[in-house]
């Protein structure tokens, strides 16, 4: 299977080449001679294509696969995965976590070999996320339980659990310690059912001494899930063990959740993480930058150029990391030095993709309180210069920061024709090349709205 081929492969490209370039490919097809992959972007294509085409072939051969060729296309856009995608490094080293006897066809859960507390940036955001964590991963007698994390996508709810899990089989290799997630203790379940060993999969998970469920949202509405996963937690409750729960939202949010789960999960210690802030941004890149600086020692970073980047990209500590990673290969490849310029270059597409969440709504909010007129005026009929010139500001910003159409815009500024908007945008374009104070102002607003 691909997933014993990528350990392969992992041996011979290394940790760093397989978690940038090999990780996101994904199977798609393996027929007729051919072994078709998706790669994220056009980028990651052509990089792949050129440097790790062979080892690919090759390891898929030795499987036995009979490969002429692959072939690696470009992934269409689609949203974000809920969670983080599993990575394999470990897998084959790894004594614990304990699995079940009989896994051939189960998805694993490995532990990422990068995702420990050393490399774990702590700031305001999740530095009480990070408290409990490390508390759980002492090893020592239970003092909440469960400690139920929770956060939107890539905030690091995945990166605590793992770090406590390789934590633990230091600290204490005594312990039992299971990770997996949410999707595969269903599937563990359903397994069970089918092949009538429930009785082994009820005795497997009674005997963790630490049990990490990941993404518990998944379970929602799973009914017969629901309630094993309810008798399991209660059993090791009982016992004493210590239990930790990641989702993406509140255990008073998640719908389709059986009330007496929930109040079992409020029982504990619930924690979010909050969405990052600038400043831990900027310490997340900083620290992979110096991990960077080993792997490409010719590469120069220009200044200011982290610093764009945890302003431009909010979102995700993923997207942000991935940003990083393209940046480095892509600057090593043309051998420049990374400036500003080429990560504006050779982030498009993310820097894009960030943009988009900036709303129109926020737009006119923050230019009306920049130029202090009123949000109604800003929409509303008034012509005035002091009004009619934040108000084209604010449709020039809808136009680069958001990806709506000139109609949509002109609905969203009381109704006003496309052609308006149009102007607006044109005046504004005209104006900012001259106007230096206008150039500042637009810098500053388009700043504010996207940190
Ligand atoms: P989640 O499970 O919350 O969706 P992950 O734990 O998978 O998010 O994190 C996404 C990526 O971001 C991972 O590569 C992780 O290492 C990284 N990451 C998130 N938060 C931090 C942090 N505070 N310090 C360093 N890396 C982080
Ligand atoms: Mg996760």
């Amino acid at each position: 299977t691909w997933g014993r081929v990528q350990d392969e492969i992992l041996k011979s490209v290394g940790k760093n080449n397989f978690a940038t370039w090999i990780e996101p490919l994904r199977i798609i097809d393996l027929s007729e001679g051919i072994a078709a992959f998706e790669a994220p972007t056009k980028f990651m294509r052509d990089w792949v294509s050129r440097n790790f085409a062979d080892p690919i072939l090759r390891e898929l051969r030795k499987a036995g696969a009979a490969v002429e060729r692959i072939e690696i296309r470009v992934a269409e856009i689609r949203p974000a995965p809920v969670s983080a995608p599993v990575s394999k490094p470990s897998a084959a080293k790894a004594r614990k976590p304990v699995r079940l006897a009989d896994e051939t066809d189960l998805p694993g859960a490995p532990l990422d070999p990068r995702f420990t507390f050393d490399s774990f940036v702590v700031g305001k955001p999740n530095e009480l996320a990070h408290a409990a964590a490390r508390r759980v991963a002492e090893g020592g007698p239970v003092t909440f339980n469960p400690l139920f994390l929770y956060g939107g996508v890539g905030l690091g709810k995945t990166h605590l659990m793992h770090a406590i899990a390789h934590e633990l089989n230091t600290r204490r290799p005594d312990l039992r310690v299971l990770y997996l997630s949410a999707e595969q203790f269903m599937y563990r379940f359903i397994q069970a059912l089918r092949e009538r060993q429930i009785m082994d999969f009820k005795e497997m998970f009674r005997s963790v001494d630490v049990l990490m469920v990941d993404d518990v949202q998944f379970i929602a509405g799973k009914d017969s899930t629901q309630e094993e996963f309810f008798h399991t937690f209660n059993a090791l409750v009982d016992q004493g063990k210590q239990i930790v729960i990641s989702a993406d939202r509140a255990p008073g949010e998640i719908k389709d959740l059986e009330e007496r789960i929930r109040s079992r999960l409020q029982c504990g210690l619930i924690v979010d993480l909050h969405p990052t802030d600038y400043e831990l941004r900027l310490g997340i890149l900083q620290t992979k930058t110096e991990a960077y600086r080993a792997q490409y020692p010719a590469l120069q970073i220009a200044d200011g150029v982290l610093e764009f980047l945890a302003h431009r990209i909010t979102t995700n500590v993923r997207v942000l990391e991935g940003a990083l990673t393209r940046l480095f290969a892509f600057a090593s490849l043309v051998g420049r030095e990374i400036t500003l310029d080429l990560a504006q270059e050779c982030l498009v597409d993310i820097l894009r993709a960030s943009d988009r969440k900036v709303t129109i709504e926020e737009i006119q909010r923050k230019v009306a309180e920049h130029y202090n007129v009123r949000l109604s005026d800003l929409v509303g009929p008034k012509r005035v210069r002091t009004i009619a010139r934040p108000r084209q500001i604010a449709m020039y910003l809808a136009k680069n920061l958001t990806t709506r159409s000139l109609p949509e815009i002109g609905r969203r500024f009381g109704g006003r024709d496309h052609t308006t908007i149009m102007h607006g945008i044109r005046k504004i374009e005209e104006l900012k090349s001259s106007d230096v104070q206008l150039a500042e102002d637009l810098n500053l607003l388009r700043r504010l709205l996207e940190s």
